[in-house]
């Protein structure tokens, strides 16, 4: 469906537009978002869900923003060779859902949320190990407080290589372009803006949850230990490797902590 919308572009052309596509997405996404949760009338409801209660400075959210800009146009870039790719028959990213029988579909965007999950992690993890991989990643922890648009302030090439299983998957499978990007936009970008807006509301995963990485966990990755909670959707890995911190992790550590922003458990 999307290959179809801009088939017939050259590169040049095909890059800048699916740039615009998702630098204006990610303005009305992150933007709305951040706009509800600390200028509107609902912020100061939104607060008591808030993890960290110091104020966001209106520098950082500048720098968030143009780094935010800059990677989006990154994460184009990955699709706009994957598209390049395909109208060419260099790989086997197809636009009609019926080009492979249906039953193929949810099998194939299980396959991209392994590898994703997979790629993610060890992605991240070699980040904060390896010195020449921290350069590029350090930029992401400039902000301990991040907003919602935090999402997207990574260091260009940090988010080039972070989008790249857009371009490398359709090279190891077949993949319809819909369960391709909406896989990773649903991961990334959505999920991904729930974990730097900074707030944990009782309907979405608990800081307690065993399993699912909250906006708690992503936090502490930002604010608490570099060395901890590197897992964007689950935490299999981090608790496979041990590098999962959860609440009761700090308290067996430290028994006078307290979760303050834990309101979703008792
Ligand atoms: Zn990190
Ligand atoms: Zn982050």
């Amino acid at each position: 469906m999307f290959l179809q919308l801009f088939e017939g572009l050259p590169f040049y052309l095909l890059w800048p537009a699916l740039a615009a596509v998702g630098v204006g997405w990610y303005l009305l996404i992150c933007g709305g978002l951040y706009l509800l949760l600390h200028r509107s009338r609902y912020a100061e409801k939104a607060r008591r869900w808030k993890t960290q209660i110091q104020s966001t400075r209106a520098d950082q959210v500048r720098g968030e923003i143009v780094d935010g800009v800059l990677s989006m146009s990154m994460v184009m870039g990955s699709i706009a060779i994957a598209f390049w790719c395909s109208y060419h028959g260099y790989n086997r990213l197809y636009a009609s859902p019926t080009d492979y029988p249906l039953w193929y579909i949810p099998i194939s965007i299980f396959g991209v949320f392994i590898v994703m999950e997979v790629f993610e992690w060890t992605f991240h993890w070699a980040c904060h190990r390896n010195d020449l991989l921290w350069k590029v990643h350090k930029h992401h922890h400039r902000y301990a407080n991040p907003t919602p648009f935090g999402v997207m302030a990574d260091q260009p090439i940090d988010m080039f290589i972070k989008s790249s299983p857009i371009l490398w998957i359709p090279l190891l499978f077949p993949i319809w372009d819909v369960a391709l990007i909406g896989t990773f936009a649903t991961m990334n970008f959505l999920y991904g803006t729930y974990l730097h807006a900074g707030f944990d509301p009782p309907w979405m995963p608990s800081p307690h949850s065993r399993f699912l990485v909250s906006a708690w966990h992503h936090n502490e990755h930002h604010a608490g230990s570099l060395d901890h909670n590197y897992g964007f959707f689950t935490g299999a890995l981090d608790i496979l490797f041990g590098t999962r911190l959860t609440p009761n992790d700090k308290v067996e550590k430290r028994p006078s902590y307290r979760c303050t922003e834990c309101r979703t458990s008792a």
